[in-house]
């Protein structure tokens, strides 16, 4: 996934001078966590390279597994004495190199804090260690009739820590919103190593709303050591339904008019014809595969409310041209059609030996524009594209699949990889929907903000890291910051349309 991205793109920070020895700076981190959970050794280092842009890798110089918030500052004091970068790590699923290591830094990986601390069903509130992986909240609810929302198609394995640090959306975020929307406090380690309690488990806090400066912080202000999110009632009703259209246009009018018709879904998810070859043949899902596009909607609520908008919805679908409209028959099949699209990432082997993840957003009314533009940029290179994407939020991703034994074609990748970000800023969109930014997409940062806006952010990030002990060198582009910025900033789409508005 991405690889080779950084290959002709490369992250370069030189690792810092540091004052004392390795084994003067592992006998400090052994007396805090302990000698096992302290790892040193360069081969054992390795695992720790990469995460989920998987052409990007930096050994770490230390790597340590605290179990307690009392270790992780314990262990952020010991590298600022020392002088080293730190750079916290949940599951290592993130796509944009938020977890990839920095020279000469400690890594924390934070999957052993994986306990849920507290339930309390009444207030709806639960109280998890940041390692705890995001289906496991759900699963250790559902008995009681709860759950939690936010639900990235990662979820069986990334963490609640790089959810909040990525402000990690999902299929049915559309409804729900993102994780910004369902983590109310969290315990935060500062970068002199003292722990603070950000936001409140009560409703409407006094004072400014600090969480929603450390969600989708993408760990540049502290470590959350603990986090208090917000669980919901599951739905009385859900209704699937499977969509099939003869083109991508056609789909992105049904999402468009079902939207504008106040109908507001629980997800509603696009594939198209690649997407849907390579989903069949991973997972043996029973899609037909002569359509050009299908959508996979969920409508939850009450029964009376359900009933209503769903066939409302598949009226929509109807009479904008679907093909067919197929209700799963049971819970067994519609798990089936859900696992279809979670898989699809993935199922991209099946067509391709290797394939680049791609996430922009962009106005939903513009899909089937934007789709064609990328498809043309794709042609272009000779490559081919295929989308699965959350249709109702506008956040595409495009997956360029590309063959890395044919010399050029990686690189051809790349370069529609960032085409179909500008495509993305032209419509008046952002280049990333969920995924972040990290150190594969700071280069872009210039282009979709101005100076005022990137130190603005840096200001923030700075509030509570002076330093910028934690994730040195990401999401900010330099040199402005600290590197280059290459394209030149041309104003938003929203900003130009301000500006006509004002004039
Ligand atoms: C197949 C696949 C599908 C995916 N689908 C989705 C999707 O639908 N929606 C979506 O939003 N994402 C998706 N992702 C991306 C990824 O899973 C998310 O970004 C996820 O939130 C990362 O969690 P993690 O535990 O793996 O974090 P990591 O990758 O370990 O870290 C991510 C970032 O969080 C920081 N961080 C981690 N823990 C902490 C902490 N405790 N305190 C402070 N900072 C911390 C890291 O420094 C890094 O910047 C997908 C990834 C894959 C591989």
């Amino acid at each position: 996934m991405n690889e080779g991205l950084l290959r002709s793109n490369p992250f370069v920070m030189q690792a810092p001078d540091l004052p004392t020895s390795l084994n003067a700076i592992a006998a400090d981190l052994a007396e805090v966590v302990g000698k096992a959970r302290c790892v040193v050794d360069p081969a054992d280092l390795r695992t720790y390279e990469c995460d989920g842009l998987t052409g990007a890798r930096v050994r770490p110089m230390a790597v340590v597994l605290p179990e307690t918030t009392a270790e992780v500052a314990g262990v952020v004091r010991v590298a600022r004495r020392h002088g080293m970068p730190i750079v916290p790590r949940g599951s290592g699923t993130g796509l944009s190199g938020g977890a990839l290591p920095v020279p000469g830094c400690l890594l924390v990986v934070l999957s052993r804090m994986n306990r849920i601390l507290a339930v309390d069903l009444e207030n709806r509130r639960m109280r998890v260690g940041p390692g705890v992986i995001n289906l496991d909240v759900s699963r250790a609810i559902a008995p009681q009739g709860y759950y939690y929302a936010p639900d990235p198609s990662s979820q069986s394995v990334c963490s609640i820590g790089g959810n909040i640090a990525e402000n990690s959306g999902g299929a049915h975020c559309l409804k729900y919103g993102f994780t910004v929307n369902h983590v109310v406090a969290a315990t935060v380690v500062l970068a002199d190593g003292a722990v603070v309690e950000i936001g409140s488990e009560a409703a409407d806090p006094l004072g400014y709303d600090l969480i929603a400066a450390v969600v989708g912080s993408e760990g540049m202000v502290g470590i959350v050591t603990e986090a208090v999110v917000r669980l919901l009632r599951t739905p009385e009703l859900t209704r699937t339904f499977f969509a099939t259209f003869p083109s991508t246009d056609e789909a992105g009018a049904c999402v468009s008019e079902i939207v504008a018709a106040g109908i507001v879904p629980a997800a509603v998810e696009m594939m198209d014809a690649l997407a849907i070859e390579a989903i069949v043949k991973a997972t043996h899902v029973d899609w037909p595969l002569d359509v050009g596009a299908a959508l996979l909607m969920d409508v939850d609520g009450t029964r009376a409310e359900v009933e209503h908008t769903a066939a409302a919805a598949v009226a929509i679908a109807r009479r904008t041209g679907a093909i067919e409209v197929r209700m799963p028959k049971n819970d067994a099949e519609r798990a089936l059609m859900w696992k279809g699209r979670k898989s699809a990432f993935a199922a991209m082997g099946r067509i391709s030996p290797n394939y680049y993840v791609q996430d922009g957003v962009i106005p939903r009314s513009e899909i089937s524009k934007v789709l064609r533009e990328i498809a043309t940029a794709t042609a272009r290179e000779g490559l081919r594209v295929a989308n699965v994407f959350h249709a109702g939020d506008g956040n595409l991703h495009p997956l360029v699949l590309y063959d890395a034994r044919v010399p050029g074609e990686e690189h051809r990748a790349e370069k529609v990889a960032g085409e179909i970000l500008q495509i993305c800023i032209r419509y008046g969109g952002s280049i990333t929907g969920e995924h972040g930014v990290g150190v594969d997409k700071a280069k872009y940062m210039g282009e979709l903000f101005g100076d005022a806006d990137l130190e603005t952010m840096n200001f923030v990030r700075c509030t509570f890291d002076p330093e910028r002990a934690f994730n040195p060198n990401k999401v900010f582009p330099t040199p402005r910051l600290c590197g280059d910025v290459p394209g030149r900033y041309a104003p938003h789409a929203v900003e130009a349309n301000d500006a006509v508005g004002r004039g």
